[in-house]
């Protein structure tokens, strides 16, 4: 049987029951919706409802792979051209997507294949270590792990930036687990909606903690002495400092680490950690902010700073924050990669949030796993990494296997393009 059809019978089935209770989204007639057909063709875009029934029928017939709504508010969000549509706006929208960051579990569970030259192998490499060819077909997995380290990067933009640093209003922030491997945070606040891209720009350097300015914030040389960031207990100089004493009490393997990572050689490593109890009691008790360390001029203490604040900033996707005509998945649909529900979440209810193992019906994005449902599928990709989902794993796969599993683990298999069905339900 045809996997397409298959999944427009399934996404169908799905949006037939569940279409009507979908949430609203806030200013839902100035939005513009967007979506993605199965047959991989164009996206359709610049199309406008007049309430949520309309949506929902539109949803219920035509079943689409991928949906979107706009961050933006328009007059007329129907109209394609920009300049007529009458822009009024845009939510902050930030992704965390794991796709644009390592994790060391992608090792074990991604692979790529170049176009070029036929060479495959696992990891995420950015070109082909054979030939240098960009051309890579790309097979990123779901992970627990991953899922976590996303997690981890919106509780620290919660934490660590946007409601202390920026005061926003924590009703204001929609967070919604995006069906793959990520999380989106939508900021509907509207002194942030009037934006320009520029001002976007500031804001996201300032998550990341890229381009930071350390002079700025008080490094400095005098009569051939290193003077630190300043100690004041406000933003960066704030974050920074905690860091680094977080940094100095780990244990001196994990120090080695960190200074690797960042392009030290083994001396320096060896000269660093031998002065840096003396440092540290200097750094926690004197008000003078005397950084001088043997080795360590004002461009290695950069250095150093740098990576520090890496550990502080937010990983998030940089362009989606910017660009004030972005799409964002529309809750409550199916992602068409995975055949997982976009599940928004509060705040509250983001710690203990697993999104492959959910404990609540209600926030559960595996919404095709049912007892007793199984489909024979036949694997037609060489290499399948293991599926782990509800404390069961499936897989590994090879080509050729014919396997038998529950339908939300086939739904999901299919979506990722490595099987076919062999028979019907
Ligand atoms: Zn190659
Ligand atoms: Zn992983």
């Amino acid at each position: 049987m045809n996997p397409t059809k298959f999944l427009i019978r399934t996404f169908k089935d799905y949006y037939t029951k569940n279409a009507a209770n979908l949430p609203k989204v806030s200013k839902f007639t100035k939005r513009e919706f967007a979506f993605l057909p199965w047959d991989k063709s164009i996206m359709l875009r610049h199309m406008g409802f007049e309430n949520i029934t309309s949506f929902s029928h539109y949803l219920i017939n035509s079943a689409p792979k991928h949906v979107y709504s706009s961050g933006s508010l328009y007059n007329h969000p129907e109209i394609p051209n920009m300049e007529k549509k009458g822009y009024e706006g845009c939510d902050l929208i930030i992704d965390i997507d794991v796709d644009h960051f390592y994790t060391p579990c992608k090792d074990d569970h991604d692979g790529w294949y170049c176009k070029s030259c036929f060479k495959n192998g696992k990891g995420m490499p950015l070109a082909c270590p054979e030939c240098g060819s960009l051309k890579l077909k790309r097979i990123s997995w779901i992970c627990e792990k991953c899922l976590d380290v996303a997690k981890k990067e919106v509780q620290k933009l919660l934490d660590n930036f946007l409601i202390p640093d920026f005061g926003i209003d924590q009703k204001s922030i929609m967070i919604a687990f995006s069906g793959h491997r990520g999380y989106h945070l939508k900021v509907e606040d509207e002194n942030l909606r009037t934006l320009s891209s520029d001002a976007r720009r500031e804001i996201v350097d300032y998550l990341t903690g890229d381009n930071l300015n350390f002079e700025l914030l008080g490094l400095r040389t005098r009569s051939g002495i290193v003077y630190g960031i300043s100690q004041e207990n406000i933003g960066w100089a704030e974050k920074l400092y905690n860091e680094i004493e977080r940094l100095l009490k780990q244990s001196e393997l994990d120090i080695e680490h960190f200074l690797l990572n960042i392009g030290f050689k083994k001396n320096r490593i060896r000269s660093f950690l031998n002065q840096k109890d003396i440092f540290l009691e200097r750094f926690k008790n004197s008000e003078l902010n005397d950084w001088s360390m043997e080795g360590f001029d004002i461009d290695k203490w950069k250095i150093f700073l740098r990576g520090i604040a890496k550990r502080v900033g937010a990983n998030i996707d940089e362009p989606v924050s910017v660009d004030i005509h972005r799409l964002i998945r529309y809750p409550g649909t199916l992602h068409g990669k995975t055949g997982f529900k976009v599940q928004e979440l509060s705040i509250g209810e983001l710690a203990d949030f697993n999104p492959l193992d959910a404990e609540t019906k209600s926030k559960d994005p595996i919404v095709f796993h049912q007892q007793g449902i199984d489909i024979n599928l036949k694997i037609i990709e060489e290499f399948v990494p293991a599926t782990k989902i509800k404390g069961f794993t499936y897989g590994p796969y090879d080509q050729g296997d014919k396997i038998c599993v529950p339908k939300h683990i086939a739904v999901y298999l299919l979506c990722k393009e490595v099987a076919e069905p062999v028979s019907m339900i």
